[in-house]
């Protein structure tokens, strides 16, 4: 039987690097039957929200999405369609895997950490009005128990299914005395319960400058909606940016996997960006659905194809103007046929 995924392709690049990351994974030979949804700009035009309610339906209904990015206008417009769904579906946790390549310069060899980001709360859950219009405006940041309760014990449960050895969690607290307070406390009590992963916790700030000078004291960081958000970009930087940073949101019973990479509207249409991080999002959908034999094939091929340098995008070569240079889908036909061949 084939797997019926939700596909969203997006708007942007999404297009281009959704098409891209759908041939990569059918040459697995895995079967899918992906049901298409679109969402974003476009559709707003057409259908007066961007996210009509048949995308939702849709991934109820299939339980797992692959989804390209979503551009949000900013400051004004409409809000979100990247929260919204996460909003409206619970999905709760945001995986950011962070792991270097062979091939991509870095600052650190063998780094290898793994942002889980609460999805749904915080300045996030966008509780916001005008105080005076145009003078002061006001954002509630919301931190619950149950919020934070779901989130800690999927990092653990995280790190205890993929053999990792500590979960560590990201707060303000000495700030945020209320909020990241409380974050913090139910952070120790659910770390109470799984002796066996080491547990430990660190100021924001702090955490920012040590993952940069010493990434591999740690493994999994836990975090509330906005700090997860910026850590996870940085993440991203330390193992070749955002081009090669794959994501995924869990809810109960349910999977969205995305890239952490926005939708890069300068290359709309221009074949130019990198489909790394889509094509290992599909490679964490795959685990997600036990293949994990082709999910293994996708991952050696993509390294491979980076390891060699040559059929990569401009962001992995050593100068962002080097002619050699490949577009997104010569990219994707270079992991296809190490897909092929192995
Ligand atoms: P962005 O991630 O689109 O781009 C940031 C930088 O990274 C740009 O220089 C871009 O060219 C580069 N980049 C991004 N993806 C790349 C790739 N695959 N290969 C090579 N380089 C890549 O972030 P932004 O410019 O802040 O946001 C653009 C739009 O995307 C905004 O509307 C934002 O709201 C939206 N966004 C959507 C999501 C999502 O869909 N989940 C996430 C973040 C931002």
């Amino acid at each position: 039987m084939p797997y019926r995924v939700t596909l969203i392709p997006g708007d942007g690049t999404g297009p281009e690097l959704i098409a891209a990351t759908r041939r990569v994974l059918e040459a697995t030979g895995v079967q899918f039957d992906w049901d298409v949804q679109d969402a974003g700009a476009d559709v707003m035009d057409r259908h007066g929200t961007p996210l009509p309610d048949v995308v939702l339906d849709s991934i109820r209904a299939n339980k797992v999405a692959l989804k390209g990015p979503i551009t949000t206008p900013v400051g004004t417009g409409f809000r979100s369609v990247n929260v919204a769904i996460r909003k409206a579906l619970d999905l709760y946790a945001n995986v950011r895997p962070a792991r270097t390549m062979r091939g991509i310069p870095v600052c650190h060899d063998n780094v290898d950490v793994v942002v889980v980001r609460e999805n749904t709360e915080d300045l996030y859950a966008g509780i916001e009005h005008d105080v005076i219009p145009g003078v002061a405006a006001e954002s509630i940041r919301l931190i619950t128990r149950k919020g934070t309760e779901r989130l800690v014990r999927f990092a653990f449960e995280y790190a205890r299914t993929n053999d990792r050895r500590l979960v560590t969690a990201v707060h303000k607290a000495n700030i945020l005395k209320l909020t990241d307070g409380l974050f913090l406390s139910v952070a120790r009590e659910v770390a109470a319960e799984y002796p066996d992963i080491e547990f430990n916790d660190r100021i924001v700030d702090n955490m920012a400058m040590q993952i940069v000078q010493r990434p591999h004291e740690y493994d999994v960081l836990a975090c509330p909606n906005l700090f997860g958000d910026i850590l996870s970009d940085l993440c991203s930087g330390l193992v070749g940016g955002l081009g090669v940073a794959p994501g995924a949101n869990f809810g109960q019973g349910m999977a969205v996997f995305e890239p952490v990479h926005g939708s890069a509207p300068k290359y709309t249409g221009q074949n130019k960006v990198n489909p790394t991080a889509t094509i290992l999002s599909g490679v964490l959908m795959l685990r997600h659905l036990g293949e994990k034999e082709a999910a293994q094939r996708v991952e050696d091929a993509v390294r491979a194809v980076i390891a060699a340098g040559d059929a990569v995008t401009y962001d992995l070569k050593p100068a962002r103007d080097d002619p050699t240079a490949v577009g997104t889908q010569e990219m994707a036909d270079a992991i296809v046929e190490a897909i092929q061949a192995s």
